[in-house]
């Protein structure tokens, strides 16, 4: 009888051949994806880039700007409802990435994925020791734990690996939370993975091995929806890993996205967001993530003395970390979306993902506006605070300064100052994808 892990893999390419028998590669999905544009691709023909997508997936010889097209897909989603036949664009575009990644050797490969999985846990254990104390880390990664018929809960709050490196934004949505008085537990870190990392290699084996686990775990507590804070993990769930599982593995939860959760909730939350808040704000924003936007803005604009100004610009990808591929367009977006809220002189700019959070804070100086969390503000009218002690180390920019601030985490879990110190430098300092000087952003613009 096939594993679980071998029919996750089965189902995947099951759902190839039907996108290989269904696809007429009429083109509208690369109409519509502002990708090509950002490549300096969109001479090509749609319906081409759409032919050599399924010749990739068919294992035949492609066209190279369907490559490029495929390999640099931010995950914007405009493709995903315009399909006649059925088929998600966006998961297309994954499974053919899988097929070229799958041409190179497996042990490399694999290799790579184990070693980038270990230095992501590095960064999430080193960085959130560095700014909690261990009851406030208990509180958002507690240990794992096996439920039981009793702990029946009405949801689960997943972090994703990397939320605790920011977990003041965690901590906020665990305060939220209590405040409409759910019952709740709190999954996450890289012991519950979604195996993205590894599937991006294309580790398909050891991608679905993690994220079976993860379900699996999910499933074990009855919750009958799991917020995901982080899209990637959302996306990787929902469109890949889910619907490939086996049968008897069916998950018997909802998944959404924890600004859609509230804006479903907001009635009740309106209740308890009485401070005002006179503010002018603009959010740090992408439409890949559906629906998130919009429920955000709905959220932020239910606050007493909240403006929320729409920016007008037009953004590819669904976070920032999405752009990876095209660094000059990542550059330029976070540029022009600073520049716009300037412009339209907005007291706050607020991140809607914790990964762009750890981008944007280091500009927080920089800029005549602050940077926050959306969460931050619902805080606020909440009548509760979280210190943003990430931005505050991020914003001192010197090494001594930061470990000197967390001396008492440091001493606390007992870390060595070494270690400590090379790890401020590899997560928070040379973590740095647009550079701070607005002189050297002049020259990106
Ligand atoms: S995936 Fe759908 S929209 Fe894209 S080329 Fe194929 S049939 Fe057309
Ligand atoms: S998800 Fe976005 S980048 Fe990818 S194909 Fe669709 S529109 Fe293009």
């Amino acid at each position: 009888m096939a594993t679980s892990v071998e029919a996750f893999i089965t189902s995947l390419d099951n759902r190839i051949d039907g996108i290989i028998d269904a696809c007429t590669m009429c083109g509208r999905c690369a109409e519509v994806c502002p990708t090509p544009a950002v490549l300096e691709i969109e001479e090509t023909a749609p319906e081409a880039l759409a032919t050599g997508v399924i010749d990739i997936l068919k294992g035949a010889p492609h066209d190279e700007d369907a490559e490029a097209w495929a390999r640099a897909c931010c995950g914007t989603g405009h493709c995903i409802d315009v399909c006649a036949e059925g088929i998600n664009p966006r998961f297309m575009l994954t499974m053919a990435r899988r097929r070229l990644n799958e041409r190179a050797d497996i042990k490399p490969r694999r290799d790579t994925g184990r070693e980038m999985f270990q230095w992501m846990s590095r960064g999430v254990r080193m960085l959130s020791r560095l700014q909690m104390p261990t009851d406030v880390l208990a509180r958002l990664n507690p240990p794992m734990k096996r439920a039981t018929s009793e702990q029946k809960l009405e949801i689960i709050f997943y972090t994703g690996c990397n939320l605790l490196k920011t977990p003041h934004i965690g901590l906020l949505c665990l305060d939220v939370l209590d405040r409409l008085n759910v019952r709740y537990e709190v999954y996450g870190g890289p012991g519950n993975c979604c195996g993205v990392l590894q599937f991006r290699l294309g580790d398909t084996e050891n991608a679905g091995r993690q994220a079976i686990k993860t379900v699996e775990r999910f499933q074990e507590t009855g919750a009958a929806e799991v917020l995901a804070w982080c899209p990637t993990c959302h996306i990787q769930f929902g469109e890949i890993a889910m619907p490939s599982m086996e049968p008897s593995k069916d998950p018997i939860f909802d998944m959404n996205m924890f600004p859609v959760y509230l804006h479903r909730h907001l009635d009740k939350l309106k209740v308890f967001m009485t401070t005002p808040v006179k503010k002018k704000v603009a959010l740090f924003e992408f439409p890949g993530s559906l629906g998130v936007t919009e429920a955000v803005t709905s959220v932020l604009s239910a606050i007493p003395g909240i403006e929320v100004v729409d920016l007008g610009l037009k953004r590819a990808g669904y976070q920032l970390s999405a752009l990876e591929t095209m660094p000059e367009y990542r550059a330029r977006t976070v540029i022009e979306i600073f520049q716009a809220a300037e412009e339209q002189g907005v007291d706050s700019v607020c991140s809607v993902f914790h990964a762009d959070h750890r981008e944007l804070v280091s500009h927080d100086k920089a800029w005549p506006f602050d940077i926050i969390n959306y969460m931050d503000l619902i805080g606020e009218s909440l009548g509760i605070v979280e210190e943003d002690i990430f931005k505050r180390l991020k914003t001192m920019q010197d090494v001594d300064a930061i470990v000197a601030s967390s001396a008492d985490t440091i001493a606390e879990h007992g870390m060595d100052l070494d270690e400590a110190r090379d790890a401020v430098m590899t997560y928070i300092l040379e973590e740095q994808h647009v550079p701070i000087d607005r002189a050297a952003q002049a020259k990106l613009s």
